[in-house]
This record gives structure tokens, C-alpha cells and sequence, in this order.
């Protein structure tokens, strides 16, 4: 009775909130499973960020509680975003759920089950459906448990949780609450074991991370906590790349960009979330800068670090938006030249302000928009790759690729995935590869002798 599957929905934090739910467990005395058929209790870490996503987990939720007619000791618990988001009115359409588990509860699931098991045996009180959505002060500080060996070079670190901006367009704020930051030396002791155990890369983690500290922390020697939390990181020896993602452009000042010329385990590659490249869109969307100051961010990375890759996020299609403010969007993406982009065509949030707003834009511009994005994207990103072939990279050597023996995978320093023959002694090393070849999404080589 204590074999659980966790299949989790969105993004990256939310894989990283699951993984750290899944070694609680463990620790407690469960066993992780990858099929849910072999699973005594499936719980689902959802995601909010469309209606899409949570009508898909609704319909898996149904699927996986008529099983519980067939056997009734099986649990079925919903975590996360949606958790709570809709919180206990998950029942009116799911009676049957046993587990209702917000974003700040993460760590309580193993309690929760053990107590759920505990009135199953007739050893506890009879228990209806936990169902557990407050806030917990300090429960940022609790996703910090990883599962060993689960990713043998490259870790994610949760570094803070919520976000206090209010994006027209956004259901974070509402389901992952205010900004809460962990602790520098509780995230600094955590990269150093993880480093310990093999890490070499680690992706920080957060919905806003350049918002870093600023609820537990001051700027100091006009260095901003986030600053001050890379430096703390970056002087851990051994480690040898360090990623972040989510930034806000309004958190890229002076101190983050001389971080990238100062700090060379930063690389080159950098996320910068535009969204619009219309000022009139932008002040739709309450986002709170100007493609002009925007630009100033772009070109200030570059002179940091001249070979600099940018990728971002960009909405399509946004109430009201008019085929000028497109083309300044375009305008913008190629003159940036992005060569990796989240581009998403816009859909009302209910919940959220941009929702209120009558979604004007007719799906058919929307994904004639979307496809202009795409096809400068691929135009873009081949011509960076193409760049390389002649090249020595140092590549980080990650793993196995996919496909093709003795072939394996690393990225170089500006996060472009690289394809090249070594054996299982390269792994956490950064070795030079001779880039031979190039497609729009990968590169190929040999480790240069
Ligand atoms: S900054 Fe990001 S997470 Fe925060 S409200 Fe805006 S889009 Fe959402």
C-alpha cells in the first residue's frame, strides 16, 4: 500500500516540486513508481496556467477515481496550481478525491497519506478528503529534497516561490502566492551536496528569480540579493555552469549584467521574457517597461558577453492587438534575433484581469502571427548553429543522447544541445568538441584531442 506514481503537469518548477514531494516519500517510506497501473496512490501536481491544463488533469482525475470502484483502498490525490486554484470545490465534480494539496503544503503530503492510510486500517480517526490550501510561512524553504541520481550532471533549485507583479495575462500570483525566498546559506548547502554527489550544472529556480531576496535581504555594495545569491553559488568550486529561469526584465540592472561579464559559470545564454514588443500592449499586459528599455537590457548583455544567446517568451494576439503592434513584435524579435522562444497564441485565463477583456483578435491571426514568429525563429536559430560548425565548444557532457550508441549529449556555454561520441568517464566533464555539423536545433562533433 505505498507504491505511488506522480505525474506532474507544467513547468519546470512544478517538475521540480514533484521530485521533491516524490523523496519526502521516500524517505517515509514509499516507493516512487513510473506506471500508475502498478501504483497504490497516483497523485496529480497540476498546472493553471491555461483552462486547457486543468481540463486535462480534471479528465485524468475522473479517469483514475473510477478505479476506485474496482478497488477502493486506491488513493487519488490533485497537488499544486490547481489544488490551489480551485481548492475544495475540486469536489463538487470529484467526490471521490482523497487529496487536495496546495502550493505551500507540498511537504505535508507524506502526513497526509500516512494519516489517510491509518483510517483506512482502522488505526486513525475516519477521514474524508484532506484537503490542505493555506499559506505556511518558511514552506519555500521546504522543496529542497532530491531523488539520488535522478539527474547525474544537471540539477534544478528552487531558490524562491511567488510573485508579486500582476500580468494581465497570468494566474501565478493567485496560486503561488506573494514573493518567498529561501535562504542564501540553506540554497548555497544544498548546491554544495548536491555537488558532492556529481552536479555540475544547476538551473535556479523560480517564477521571478531576479526578485531573489528582496523579502529576507538588502542590495548590498549595490549588488542585488539575486547578485549577491550568484556570487555565493558561483564560488562553490567544482560546480561549473549555473542557469536561472524566470527573470523579469525589470530585474536586469547594472549589477546582473556586469554578473554576466564578471561570473563565467554564468555562460552565455540568457531567458529575457519580452511578451510584446508594443509599448501600448505592454501596458495592456502590466508589464511594467518599454520595448526601449528593454533593448538598453539586450544591448548592455551583448557588450557583457558579445556571443550572447537570448531566448524569451512572446505572446500572440493579445486583446486588442493591432497588426502595428505586430509588426513592432517582429520587429523586435529579429533585431534581438532570438534563437530560442516560447511563442504562445493568446488565451483567456479565467481569473486573471486579461480575462475580463473580450478576446478580440480572430484565432486565424493568431496563428498567421504565431507562424511569422516561428519561421523567423527557425531562419534564426539555423543561422546560429550553422555559426558553429568549424568550432571548438566546451561542452558539458550530460548524459546519453536519445538515440545512436556511444553518442551522447552535452550543451556549451550558450545552452545549444550538442551531439557527439564519448564514453560514460566524460560524464560532469566539459570537454572541447569540434562542431562538424548543424541543424536548426542541435549540433554535432567529435571531442577535439
Ligand atoms: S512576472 Fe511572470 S509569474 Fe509573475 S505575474 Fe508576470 S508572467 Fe506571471
Amino acid at each position: 500500500m505505498n507504491r505511488v506514481a506522480i505525474k506532474t503537469y507544467g513547468c519546470q518548477m512544478n517538475l521540480r516540486d514533484s521530485e521533491a514531494v516524490a523523496a519526502l516519500l521516500r524517505l517515509r517510506g514509499y516507493s516512487i513508481v513510473e506506471n500508475e497501473s502498478e501504483a497504490d496512490i497516483v497523485l496529480l501536481n497540476t498546472c493553471s496556467v491555461r483552462d486547457q491544463a486543468e481540463q486535462k488533469a480534471l479528465g485524468k482525475a475522473g479517469y483514475l477515481v473510477a478505479r476506485k470502484k474496482r478497488n477502493p483502498r486506491f488513493l487519488v490525490g490533485i497537488i499544486g496550481c490547481m489544488a490551489q486554484n480551485r481548492g475544495g470545490a475540486l469536489l463538487d465534480q470529484l467526490p471521490d478525491l482523497d487529496l487536495i494539496v496546495g502550493t505551500q503544503k507540498f511537504h505535508h503530503v507524506p502526513e497526509h497519506l500516512d494519516a489517510i492510510i491509518q483510517s483506512m486500517n482502522g488505526l486513525g480517526p475516519q477521514s474524508s478528503t484532506v484537503v490542505d490550501l493555506e499559506e505556511e510561512t518558511g514552506s519555500q524553504d521546504t522543496i529542497r529534497d532530491h531523488i539520488p541520481d535522478a539527474h547525474p550532471v544537471s540539477e534544478f533549485v528552487s531558490i524562491m516561490q511567488g510573485c508579486n507583479m500582476h500580468c494581465s495575462f497570468c494566474i501565478v500570483p493567485k496560486t503561488r502566492g506573494k514573493e518567498r525566498s529561501r535562504p542564501i546559506d540553506s540554497i548555497v548547502d544544498e548546491i554544495r551536496e548536491l555537488v558532492a554527489n556529481g552536479i555540475r550544472e544547476v538551473t535556479l529556480l523560480g517564477q521571478i528569480v531576479t526578485s531573489y531576496g528582496k523579502d529576507i535581504m538588502r542590495p548590498s555594495a549595490g549588488k542585488s540579493p539575486f547578485v549577491q545569491l550568484l556570487e555565493a553559488v558561483h564560488a562553490i568550486p567544482e560546480l561549473k555552469r549555473i542557469r536561472f529561469t524566470s527573470p523579469h526584465p525589470r530585474g536586469f540592472k547594472q549589477d546582473l549584467i556586469d554578473a554576466f561579464r564578471d561570473l563565467p559559470k554564468l555562460g552565455s545564454y540568457v531567458h529575457l521574457p519580452l511578451q510584446s514588443g508594443s509599448d501600448r500592449i505592454l501596458r495592456e499586459m502590466k508589464r511594467p517597461y518599454t520595448v526601449a528599455a528593454y533593448m538598453e537590457i539586450v544591448h548592455g548583455l551583448k557588450s557583457a558577453v558579445p556571443d550572447l544567446s537570448i531566448s524569451t517568451d512572446v505572446i500572440v494576439g493579445y486583446p486588442g492587438e493591432t497588426d502595428e503592434d505586430f509588426r513592432q513584435t517582429e520587429q523586435v524579435f529579429t533585431e534581438v534575433g532570438f534563437d530560442m522562444a516560447y511563442i504562445f497564441k493568446y488565451s483567456p485565463r479565467s481569473g486573471t484581469p486579461s480575462a475580463e477583456v473580450p478576446d478580440s483578435v480572430p484565432e486565424e491571426i493568431k496563428e498567421t502571427r504565431n507562424q511569422i514568429l516561428l519561421d523567423h525563429l527557425h531562419r534564426q536559430s539555423l543561422d546560429r548553429n550553422l555559426a558553429y560548425v568549424g568550432s571548438t565548444q566546451a561542452v558539458l557532457v550530460e548524459g546519453r543522447a536519445k538515440r545512436g550508441e556511444n553518442l551522447f549529449m552535452g550543451r556549451n556555454p550558450a545552452f545549444r544541445k550538442v551531439l557527439f561520441p564519448a564514453t560514460p568517464d566524460h560524464l560532469g566533464q566539459i570537454v572541447p568538441v569540434a562542431i562538424t555539423s548543424a541543424t536548426v536545433t542541435v549540433l554535432q562533433g567529435q571531442i577535439a584531442e
